[in-house]
């Protein structure tokens, strides 16, 4: 295990400090300047709080982009025997067509039953730990145990379960599709409830009457179990051998790229092998920091927001760009190729995920773009003088100051 907290880990957003923060918040009003005016009539308060960027938008934004913002709390939740699960997919944010999120929390000892599906599955462990298991289609197979900032990767059709340790867990799973759904997964009861008896018994080579108390339906998905033993001691021996390459990754035991603003971890196929359909970067920003002006050039960007505050603005090319406020727990979203920043306008560290449906993380920095362009032609375009020449970074500082 990664020895991290969720305290480490999620910052000091609890229910608690998010509640007490708003009480000494004024009553927001749309002005700007001349523009704008009060609001005598309905107003929601707390969401305007939380969007002080949509009620009053710089005076660098235009037009209208798609919505690239919702909230977790905003979601459906399904609540059941050992936990709890809920989703964001294109249903919810309808431009977000490459990922879907979900998060899920179980309970001491509860089991995610054992399923399949047409996705990919790449995890992050947000809070306590897990073990998950995994059969390929060699009949390999795989065993591990994942704690705070742990992933876990499982290709798409192979068979896995996820069940809590003693302190229980909740994690977020990203799916390489938008519009997958976590609650129409190939879930083994299922099957065996759709099958003739007869057929399972001759399948298994014993009576009927084996299957006699098998749930029924839908009992399962989330279900309370015992905890496990670790997986040394939990492991079964499979005569193909273990998988070949771990589906775990110690994402916080990467070493960053630390620039004086904060940090970024990178993973990708390149360095945790099956994540060959999911590249991410978990991106770290101390206040007053910012992830610097950038865009990426092979897939749309899926923001999931683990910590903190952070405003972006969404440069989309025909004068438009709009900008949006993000706090623990929303997704975002940026469609390829479009420009943008993530500024942490909070008093405590930003952490965020970008995530691409590639098998590689790849970004061009503006700032190093231009620093690697003949000078004379940055001055004629954008009419800087030397000063800022001389300040263009050469190698890219994804965190800047
Ligand atoms: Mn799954
Ligand atoms: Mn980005």
């Amino acid at each position: 295990m990664s020895g991290l907290s969720r305290r480490q880990f999620i910052g000091g957003s609890t229910a608690a400090t998010v509640a007490a923060s708003l009480t000494n918040v004024g009553v927001p009003e749309p002005e700007r300047g001349n523009a704008g005016g009060t609001i005598p009539g309905p107003i929601n308060n707390p969401i305007d709080r939380e969007n002080p960027d949509l009620l009053v938008p710089p005076n660098t934004d235009a037009g209208l982009l798609p919505n690239l913002k919702y909230s977790m709390s905003d979601a459906h939740m399904h609540l059941l025997d050992g936990g709890w699960a809920r989703q964001v997919n294109e249903q919810q944010l309808p431009i977000a067509t490459t990922l879907t999120g979900v998060e899920m929390r179980l309970e001491p000892g509860a089991i995610r039953e054992l399923h399949w599906h047409l996705q990919s599955e790449w995890a992050i462990m947000l809070d306590g730990r897990a073990q998950v298991t995994a059969v390929d289609d060699h009949g390999r197979n795989f065993i591990g145990d994942v704690g705070v900032g742990d992933l876990w990767m499982f290709p798409a059709g192979y068979p896995h379960s996820i069940q809590a340790f003693s302190e229980g867990c909740e994690f977020l799973l990203v799916f390489d599709a938008g519009n997958f759904n976590e609650f129409d997964t190939f879930m083994v009861t299922d099957w065996f409830n759709h099958t003739p008896p007869s057929v399972l018994a001759k399948d298994f080579g014993v009576p009927q009457s084996a299957f006699a108390k098998v749930p029924p339906e839908s009992a399962r998905y989330i279900f309370p179990g015992k905890v496990p033993p670790p997986a040394s001691a939990n492991a079964v021996r499979s005569p193909a051998g273990p998988v070949p390459q771990s589906f775990t990754h110690r994402l916080m035991a990467q070493t960053p790229i630390t620039t004086s603003g904060g940090s970024v971890r990178i993973v990708d196929s390149s360095n945790f092998p099956p994540a060959t359909t999911i590249a991410a970067a978990l991106v770290e920003v101390k206040p007053g920091g910012m992830r610097e002006l950038h865009w990426h050039p092979n897939a749309d960007e899926w923001q999931y927001y683990i910590a903190g505050k952070g405003r972006m603005t969404v440069f989309a090319a025909e004068g438009l760009a709009n900008t949006f406020d993000y706090q623990a727990g929303d997704v975002g979203y940026i469609p390829f190729p479009m420009g943008h920043y993530i500024e942490n306008t909070g008093n405590e560290t930003l952490r965020f995920l970008e995530m691409f449906r590639s098998s590689y993380y790849a970004d061009v920095s503006l700032d190093t773009w231009l620093a690697l362009t003949p000078p004379a032609m940055v001055r004629a375009t954008l009419n800087v003088d030397q000063g800022l020449i001389s300040k263009l970074r050469k190698q890219e500082a994804p965190v800047v100051e």
